[in-house]
């Protein structure tokens, strides 16, 4: 199966739906991952602007 991630999170996503945002918005085009533990002491966590940890793409289209 075939990752995807949540356009306005940069989230990966395995149901239908978003767990952060509820939305049904994604995008299997993305670049990179990153896997945030803690997103209060990581850089690219606070760069991304990310609150929940797990793993992230580094850039989606
Ligand atoms: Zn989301």
């Amino acid at each position: 199966m075939k990752k995807k991630v949540c356009r306005t999170c940069k989230c990966f996503v395995e149901g239908e739906i978003c767990p952060l945002c509820k939305k049904a918005s994604f995008s299997t085009t993305f670049q990179g991952h990153a896997f945030i533990l803690d997103a209060n002491k990581s850089e690219i966590g606070k760069r991304m602007g990310v609150e929940v940890k797990g793993e992230y793409a580094i850039k989606v289209r």
